[in-house]
């Protein structure tokens, strides 16, 4: 059976302690043994993605790291890189979130080396785009997203597995989503920029949407025109919270690709 490219990725952002890997095996014990109609991902914070990798083991769910540095190694203190990620068990990481490019300053060009990096590491990026309040008041959201999609991804996602996350920044953590229309509206948008660019591998990239998911919206949130999948923060830290997120896929249509 074809593995569905869609993808319900939690991220945990500076949470968890070795207790929460309890909520973690009660993640992949939920989806253990259900149809595979989505990957389903955490991203732990570092120190705990060898431990979750053990813990984790046998079951379909899949981890993630939250950022590294462009580079494979070098004196670069308190940084990761791609490969550290991967080695202690990661197949995917997150870049350029919001709160990146917010509190270090993070610019597209940076985002794309570090897509650079994740891919020659085998691992598969999360690009992370969205815009402000100020901005979308402006009627800028659309010209906004369409500039983070082109910096952040560099010529050689061509042919490559990427994920897109479209994460409105004034949506992330506020309880607040952008009307259906305005995420199918961004969405259609990311996508035609992705395919027009990288062909198939443009139109097979999953694009997330991410921004106060909840168990209450994620029915509606995951039905809307081009969402492949969710980027889930708070409400992914628990199972009672997450599992019923990714339940949510159960009564949408199946996955094209
Ligand atoms: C995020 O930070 O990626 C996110 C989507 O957070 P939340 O779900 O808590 O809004």
């Amino acid at each position: 059976m074809l593995t569905p490219r869609r993808l319900i990725a939690g991220n945990w952002k500076m949470h968890g302690l070795a207790a929460s890997l309890g909520e973690a095996r009660a993640i992949a014990a939920a989806v253990q043994g259900r149809p595979p109609l989505a990957r389903v991902a955490i991203c732990p914070p570092a120190t705990l993605i060898h431990r979750m990798s053990a813990a984790l083991a046998g079951t379909p769910v899949l981890l993630g790291g939250q950022d590294c540095r462009p580079e494979p190694s070098g004196a670069f203190t308190g940084s990761i890189s791609a490969e550290m990620l991967a080695d202690a068990g990661a197949q995917l990481v997150i870049l350029g979130h919001s709160e990146r490019r917010r509190d270090f300053g993070e610019t597209d060009s940076l985002v794309a080396a570090k897509v650079s990096a994740a891919f020659r590491a085998g691992l598969e990026p999360i690009v992370c785009v969205g815009e402000r309040a100020d901005e979308r008041r402006a009627g800028r959201a659309l010209a906004v997203v369409l500039a983070q999609v082109r910096g952040s991804l560099p010529d050689e996602a061509d042919g490559r597995d990427f994920a897109v996350a479209y994460e409105p920044v004034w949506a992330i953590g506020a309880g607040v989503t952008p009307t259906l229309p305005e995420i199918g509206e961004m969405h259609s948008a990311i996508r035609e920029a992705l395919a027009a660019r990288f062909g198939e591998a443009g139109r097979r990239a999953p694009i997330l949407y991410g921004g106060s998911v909840s168990p209450a919206n994620a029915g509606e949130v995951l039905a809307g025109r081009e969402v492949g999948g969710a980027l889930v923060g708070g409400a992914s830290l628990t199972a009672r919270t997450f599992v019923p997120i990714i339940d949510a896929l159960a009564v949408l249509r199946p996955s094209a690709s």
